[in-house]
């Protein structure tokens, strides 16, 4: 599970989480959905220490993300320790960030080699599957811009699925696809949640939430307005931002 409390972050003078609370259960898809600016963007690169929060705390499965207590004030961990928290962590970007000097299977062995030191051999197997799984397995040596987008956004979910990550974080992974690319992503995504991942997807691809997520999650101006399930979010939205919004996206 993933426990974000009371997350204040600000860039200058400019407040752009103002104390959010978010709660990720193990298992579950949580859809983020919300205006431009609401930091949907920053509220998922605090979640593994990619933004340093103001104050706040976030845990997952119970460990503090990015620092340790010592008597009772927080210490920021080693560069390592966070590398190591971070690879529990999957994270799939709007814009793919492969490595473009690296083939594609380089791309997924990467991380599971340098921060979790495992077995290449070991690694390079369950690389070799998860590509299969993504539906890309034919495209192991060849360099990313090889690939088409759909293709290349399939290899970051393999690179991130690498990991072993106890949760997967989504930063609008169809966003940046020509629009007959984004299905195939979908399906990816929707796959592994029937598989029973844990994952968190910030997107505008409203019917997609309401199929796939179990919690949705409302921000606007730094702040989660309202969570809940598909249903009572989309159908019966309790606060006026979350209606106003909608009518917008729907
Ligand atoms: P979008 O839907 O457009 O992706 P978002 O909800 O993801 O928006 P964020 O990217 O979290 O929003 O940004 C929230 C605000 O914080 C924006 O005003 C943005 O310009 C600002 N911001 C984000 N990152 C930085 C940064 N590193 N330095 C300065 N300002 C930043
Ligand atoms: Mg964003």
């Amino acid at each position: 599970a993933i426990e974000a409390r009371g997350v204040h972050k600000s860039f200058g003078t400019l407040e752009v989480l103002k104390g959010v609370d978010l709660t990720v259960r193990p298992g579950e898809v949580t859809a983020i959905l919300g205006p431009s600016g609401s930091g949907k963007s920053t509220l998922l690169r605090t979640l593994n220490h990619l933004e340093k929060v103001d104050s706040g705390v976030v845990r997952v499965d119970g460990e503090l993300v990015g620092y340790r207590l010592r008597g009772r004030r927080l210490h920021e961990l080693k560069p390592r320790e966070i590398l190591r928290q971070r690879s529990q962590i999957g994270f799939v970007f709007q814009n793919f960030n492969l490595f473009p000097h690296l083939t594609v299977l380089e791309n997924v062995v990467e991380a599971p080699l340098s921060a979790q030191k495992r077995n290449r051999a070991e690694v390079e197997r369950e690389a070799r599957e998860l590509l299969e799984r993504v539906g890309v397995g034919d495209k192991a040596h060849d360099y990313p811009r090889r690939l088409s987008g759909g293709q290349q956004q399939r290899v970051a979910i393999a690179r991130a699925l690498a990991l072993r990550p106890k949760v997967i974080l989504f930063d609008e992974p169809t966003s940046a696809l020509d629009p007959e690319l984004v299905g195939e992503v979908l399906e990816v995504i929707r796959q592994l949640a029937r598989d029973g991942a844990t994952l968190v997807i910030v997107t505008h691809e409203v019917g997609f939430a309401r199929e796939v997520a179990d919690s949705v999650v409302f921000m606007d101006g730094g702040l989660v307005v309202e969570q809940g399930s598909p249903a009572a979010v989309f159908d019966n939205p309790v606060h006026e931002r979350t209606k106003t919004f909608l009518s917008h996206v729907l």
